[in-house]
């Protein structure tokens, strides 16, 4: 889920309902007016998940061209500096360096040192736009964006706030937590919508220069003519997931600690990542683990050959595995990270994909530290079950 949800059942029905939508939604006619309609109740659905005006929502092709747009359009448009977070994705990461940017450092649970923050605005000086990630892709670690902004404020008052909240939308009040961000980057497919749509919200006056140019579509921040159909669903999907998420994040964080807490006993040298972070500090869907005595990827394939599919975490488009960025900012030693693993859970996931992952995972993890197809031999970590 952290990579990439199912479609949630509305979106589907509203993303087959618009295909056949012939008009532009460009155009003046009866059928582009009636394509320019799914837009528009989209940027409804989205605007009122925020808490935002309509007009504030920017529909893009995903959370990277979001995240990207937020970065080099606020330096584009003012000049100075991007800073960010030293854990961010690479689409913010990226966008930083490109542009002379810095990143800040983090304490070992993956949340940002605020005086490191405010530290680095006063030296930088010319800071045109801050990115700090509502929740982490990697461990779900949460981070409080609006005490974020207060340093910004103070430190940095011409700087504007980005939050990319892709990771967060199901989880957290959206209004509430991105509060003190000007700008907030969303991707459709991480909360039950469609691949290849994101948002970029717009909170205010906020001077973009565009990174796509020519018909000046939405509001000239991001022309080229609308995925109608993936925008419709995009807009049902964060309604669905607004409406769903506060049982879902109750229901869906007590199989994740059952799955940490199934994983820990049952098998030895697992270690929690964010063991010593309290459940509010951390997403409800992910659990993030270092095991002892496997290899990242060797864990992957002997999962997935038991029908579990994990993640990774930190991988690049060739799907090889790369060394986390994110858990050497934490300060974990390289050997550990060298066994780490992402397991995530989201809308549709259920108590028997949790018994699954209980049986499937022991048994790869002990195959893998034996040597044996599976699992039976002598683990020198003292076998798959305690
Ligand atoms: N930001 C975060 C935190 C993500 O997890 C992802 C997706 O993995 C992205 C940005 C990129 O979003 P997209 O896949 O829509 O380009």
């Amino acid at each position: 889920h952290a990579a990439s949800t199912p479609l949630r059942p509305e979106a589907r029905a509203a993303l087959e309902d618009a295909l056949d939508l012939v008009g532009n939604p460009s155009g003046q006619h009866r059928w582009a007016r009636t394509a320019r309609r799914r837009l528009d109740d989209a940027r409804d659905q989205v605007a009122g998940s925020l808490g935002v005006a309509p007009a504030s929502v920017t529909f893009t092709s995903g959370g990277t061209e979001s995240d990207n747009l937020a970065v080099a359009g606020v330096v584009g448009a003012v000049g100075g500096i991007p800073v960010c977070s030293a854990v961010e994705h690479h689409a913010v990461l990226e966008a930083v360096r490109r542009r002379g940017g810095r990143a800040v450092a983090v304490d070992s649970t993956g949340s940002l040192d605020l005086e490191a923050l405010e530290a680095a605005l006063v030296e930088a000086g010319d800071v045109a736009v801050v990115s700090v990630m509502t929740a982490n892709n990697e461990t779900g670690r949460l981070q409080e964006i609006d005490a974020v902004a207060e340093v910004v404020r103070r430190a940095a008052p011409s700087a504007l706030v980005h939050t990319d909240a892709v990771q967060a939308a199901c989880w957290v009040d959206l209004a509430e937590a991105t509060a003190g961000a000007d700008l907030v980057t969303l991707s459709a497919h991480k909360f039950g919508g469609p691949k290849g749509v994101g948002v970029l919200v717009v909170r205010g006056d906020v001077a973009i220069e565009p990174l796509v140019v020519g018909g000046g579509q939405e509001r000239g921040r991001r022309s080229g003519t609308q995925d109608v159909a993936g925008i419709a669903a995009t807009g049902v999907a964060l309604a669905e997931a607004t409406r769903d998420r506060v049982a879902s994040a109750a229901r869906v964080s007590a199989l994740a600690d059952r799955l940490l807490d199934g994983l820990v006993r049952s098998t030895v040298g697992v270690h929690p990542t964010l063991a010593g972070v309290p459940r509010g500090g951390r997403l409800p869907g992910i659990c993030h683990v270092c095991v002892d005595g496997i290899e990242t990827e060797a864990l992957v394939v002997a999962a997935e050959q038991r029908d579990v599919m994990l993640s990774a975490a930190a991988s690049c488009a060739s799907g090889a595995a790369e060394p986390s960025h994110v858990l050497a900012s934490m300060g974990l030693p390289a050997d550990r990270a060298a066994g780490s693993v992402r397991l995530s859970l989201g809308w549709c996931s259920t108590d028997r994909d949790v018994e699954r992952a209980l049986v499937a995972l022991p048994a790869a993890i002990s195959q893998l530290r034996t040597g044996s197809a599976t699992g039976a031999g002598r683990d020198p970590f003292g076998g798959a079950t305690r």
